[in-house]
């Protein structure tokens, strides 16, 4: 282990947290955890096994009836305080973030943040499960409605966002009342395992939040979609694991929400303020290095201001320091791993090979590290691989449009629906755009769409569901109406 990050790891808990305890694997299995800006090991991790799953559901069956009695004020209380106790830990915690997942610290920074949102936010959230009476027009009879807690709740995350995925998740189903089972990515499982002292600090009773990393996902999650008392599975990551997660959910119809991939197309009409666009693309594009699935993935530009964009991006792409995220001044760090790495080369090299321009970056440094330059590429050809597909790095392909309809459709044609980005002056165009675009969040003038007290998810393949506002605490809730005569 690098003694560098020594201070950093020395209290980071490495086991399974099952009941409010600290287990090994039940065949003692383990597996490493890397640090992609070197590549060498940081921490060996507890992985969770098919028996251990059944533990944590059972951990969290037993206790389901005490968390969800509690009022909705003392959830509250509960959640706000984790919102403070995180607040106070954030540095380090950020500083967790980067060291297992590459992100440079200022991102983290800003993760960890918004993920603490969550608690504060589903904190005022969990005195809100309103429901309504009314009157049978026909029978005259009341029509009470009222939400209980779902039940029992398995989660599944990404490690784009180690925190934040994980807390949009926990935040509503601790507000409704359920407990949880987490599976972290395996890439990423040390920032929740360090977020559980937190949590029991904060006074969030044994079993409540349970999580299991395990690198026999698929195995695991299948067992507890086949327990009865499972009743939510709430999974943010690819398309492809999604879908097979919404076959296993059929079988037990377990209530899915699908916070799935993305493939956003960022818009730039010919009366947009271009220095602001700019702003807004380096957001929209580089947050996360390109590695969150609202990344800009397309960027269509009107034919008049091509030029001046294309020009202004790559002079700000050039200007990002790329290199270990703890370090001083470095904005983009490493990608998480050798795949996500090689991945963006097989993309760029595709789009290159069928015509597409270099304005800056394009070739990888050898390693060690996951590095990737930021890169542009101009006139990125239509069968290039990567307008289809989740790019998920540093890299901006553009293209130039002539009119409004023309861009709309070439925006719509993908079969995800997560967020689209457009910039103009007029709102009357920005509106009537927005309303055309098929995609759950757009941002009107801004790179930035997520928000705790906004809807957060997609249309078509990029999910089902929605995650933060009031619609997040929704999935964790069953609607139950009682016929009544009184
Ligand atoms: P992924 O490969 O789909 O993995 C996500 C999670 O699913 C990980 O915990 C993974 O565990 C687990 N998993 C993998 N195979 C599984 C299986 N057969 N059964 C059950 N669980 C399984 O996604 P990723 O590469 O971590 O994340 C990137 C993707 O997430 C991108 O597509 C991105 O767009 C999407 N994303 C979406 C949102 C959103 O809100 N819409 C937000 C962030 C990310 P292991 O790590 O052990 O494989």
């Amino acid at each position: 282990m690098s003694s560098r990050y020594d201070n950093l790891l020395a209290n980071v808990p490495t086991d399974l947290w099952i009941g409010g305890k600290w287990r090994k694997s039940s065949d003692g299995g383990r597996f490493d955890v890397l640090d992609p800006a070197t590549e060498t090991k940081i921490a060996s991790v507890a992985s969770a096994t098919v028996e251990d799953a059944k533990a944590a559901v059972d951990a969290a069956s037993d206790a389901f009836e005490g968390w969800a009695g509690r009022k909705p004020r003392e959830r509250a209380e509960v959640l706000r305080k984790s919102f403070d106790l995180i607040m106070r830990d954030a540095e380090r915690l950020a500083k967790l973030i980067t060291i297992e997942n590459g992100k440079a610290l200022s991102d983290s920074r800003g993760e960890v943040a918004y993920a603490a949102e969550f608690f504060r936010w589903y904190a005022e959230e969990a005195v809100r499960a309103i429901g309504a009476v009314s009157r049978a027009p026909a029978s005259g009879a009341r029509i009470v409605v009222q939400h209980k807690p779902a039940g029992i709740a398995v989660l599944v995350t990404p490690w784009n966002f180690p925190a934040a995925m994980a807390t949009r998740k926990i935040g509503p189903a601790l507000a409704a009342g359920c407990p949880v089972v987490l599976k972290p990515a395996s890439d990423t499982p040390l920032t929740m395992l360090a977020l559980m002292p937190i949590l029991e600090e904060a006074g969030v009773p044994a079993g409540v939040v349970n999580v299991i990393p395990s690198r026999s996902s698929g195995k695991v999650v299948s067992t507890m979609l086949h327990d009865p008392r499972v009743r939510v599975v709430s999974f943010t990551g690819s398309t492809e694991v999604g879908r097979k997660l919404l076959h296993e959910a059929a079988d037990t119809v377990v209530k899915p929400a699908m916070e799935l991939g993305g493939n956003a197309p960022f818009i730039v009409f010919e009366d947009a303020d271009i220095d602001a666009a700019i702003d807004g693309a380096m957001i929209a594009k580089m947050r996360n290095m390109g590695e969150a699935c609202t990344s800009a993935n397309r960027f269509y530009v009107h034919e008049r201001v091509h030029d001046e964009f294309a020009k202004k991006l790559t002079a700000k792409m050039a200007a990002l320091k790329v290199g270990n995220g703890l370090d001083d001044g470095v904005l983009v760090g490493p990608l998480v791993n050798a795949d996500a790495k090689k991945k963006v080369i097989e993309l760029v090299d595709d789009a290159v090979d069928k015509g597409a321009k270099i304005l800056t970056g394009g070739k990888a440094p050898n390693g060690p590290g996951h590095f990737y330059p930021p890169t542009v590429l101009d006139a990125v050809p239509e069968g290039a691989a990567m307008l289809r597909e989740e790019i998920f790095g540093p890299v901006a392909a553009i293209q130039s449009f002539k009119s409004e309809g023309e861009v709309i459709k070439r925006a719509n044609d993908t079969e995800y629906g997560l967020v689209a980005y457009l910039y103009t002056k007029d709102m009357n165009r920005g509106m009537r755009v927005s309303e055309q675009l098929d995609f759950g969040m757009i941002g009107l003038n801004r790179g930035l769409v997520s928000d705790p007290a906004a809807p957060f998810g997609g249309m078509k393949q990029s999910g089902i569901g929605r995650e933060g506002a009031h619609e997040g605490l929704m999935e964790f809730l069953e609607t139950q109406y009682i016929s009544v005569t009184w």
